[in-house]
């Protein structure tokens, strides 16, 4: 048997390996959220996604080079607010320009890339990923701790306090492939999470007319000079304040339920129903990948929680809800991280204490 200085040691031993070797923070440590990654839809999954799909071609393709057909990427910029036509010609060239690198820098920023001005492979996921058609121009004022932003003029609603806002579904554009009280259950979801956070109250009307925020489902070219363009792509856009019109792509596989839905083009409802009422409100796209504010959502994606940057944005315009605390909200934010956290401390420590208390056993 050990004399009771070698179990201490080895006690001791024990706990410098666990707490060392084997540490990694045990509180308020930060996991990279699923949402984080984008998943590429291949041109095989569904042939409407070809048009974004194509631009993995040009993957790697350099600054000052001759690029058959990247006047489309060009376009792609120029309608998500990265690039102007310039005044003297027709149409995008296919030069990769210093112009295109600019957009390319812009772009990296808003959406929270590695800025390189390249069209490396995290830049060219991004680009393909299917997105809200909002453009992502002019609004921003990225700030060291905020990447909220508004559209042009900081417009939001004029109601009073504390205000409410009606919303009703539009009869003749609905889709087959939910119910109404599941599309209507799913938008009461929807605005109950940004009323938890402002002092505004959101009512589904009786007159679709008389409504303030008017929602419905439409294909491809719709009157509003913003066509929509089947799977994928773009998936909806909303109108900034006082305008409420919300339109969604009636193209969309739109999913409530993953578990019962196979497809691998389905979109969550809820998620984009979340980020569009975002845009009614008066917020424009953040940087930030976890926001619900942020511009791209991929298939079978559930984003659905407001995050600091998306409250922070939307109380600016609107004060907070009295009922509301950021404590409650940081809770939850890191319940996920402290609780995986807080399980592998436990875990570390029960097993040191574990083994010293059976080490100081055996010698008793
Ligand atoms: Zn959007
Ligand atoms: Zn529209």
């Amino acid at each position: 048997m050990l004399p009771l200085f070698g179990y201490l040691h080895l006690t001791f031993f024990l706990f410098y390996y666990v707490t060392v070797f084997n540490s990694r923070p045990c509180v308020g440590a930060r996991m990279v959220p699923e949402s984080e990654s984008v998943t590429v839809i291949t041109a095989e999954t569904h042939n409407a996604t070809a048009t974004w799909q194509e631009f993995s071609k040009f993957l790697h393709a350099e600054r000052g080079s001759q690029v058959s057909g990247i006047w489309e990427l060009k376009e792609y910029f120029h309608r998500f607010g990265y690039l102007t036509l310039p005044e003297t010609a027709q149409n995008f060239t296919d030069t990769f320009d210093k112009q295109l690198e600019s957009a390319l820098f812009l772009y990296q920023k808003r959406l929270g890339l590695p800025v390189t001005g390249k069209l490396d492979s995290e830049t060219i996921h991004a680009i393909v990923a299917p997105r809200c058609g909002v453009s992502d121009a002019a609004h921003h004022r990225i700030h060291a701790t905020r990447h909220y932003a508004y559209f042009d003029g900081k417009p939001r609603w004029l109601r009073g306090s504390p205000m409410t806002l009606t919303y009703a579904f539009s009869p003749n554009n609905m889709i087959d492939r939910l119910s109404v009280p599941v599309i209507r259950a799913v938008f009461q979801r929807a605005f109950s999470r940004w009323a938890t956070v402002i002092p505004v109250n959101f009512q589904e009307a009786e007159w679709y007319d008389a409504a303030d925020i008017k929602i419905g489902f439409y294909s491809g070219d719709h009157g509003d000079g913003e066509p929509f363009d089947g799977v994928l792509g773009v998936l909806g856009h909303a109108f900034s304040p006082q305008n409420g019109r919300f339109h969604l792509d009636a193209a969309e596989s739109w999913s409530v339920d993953f578990e019962r839905d196979k497809s691998r083009v389905a979109v969550d409802l809820e998620s984009v129903a979340t980020h569009e009422i975002g845009h009614v409100l008066g917020l424009g796209h953040s940087s930030v990948k976890e926001a619900v504010m942020y511009p791209s959502l991929s298939p079978r994606k559930k984003k659905v929680d407001l995050t600091i940057d998306d409250v922070e944005g939307v109380q600016a315009l609107y004060g907070s809800n009295p009922n509301f605390s950021f404590s409650s909200l940081l809770q939850s934010e890191n319940s996920s991280n402290f609780a995986e956290g807080l399980k592998s401390c436990f875990s570390k420590w029960t097993l040191t204490l574990a083994l010293g208390f059976l080490l100081l056993f055996l010698r008793l």
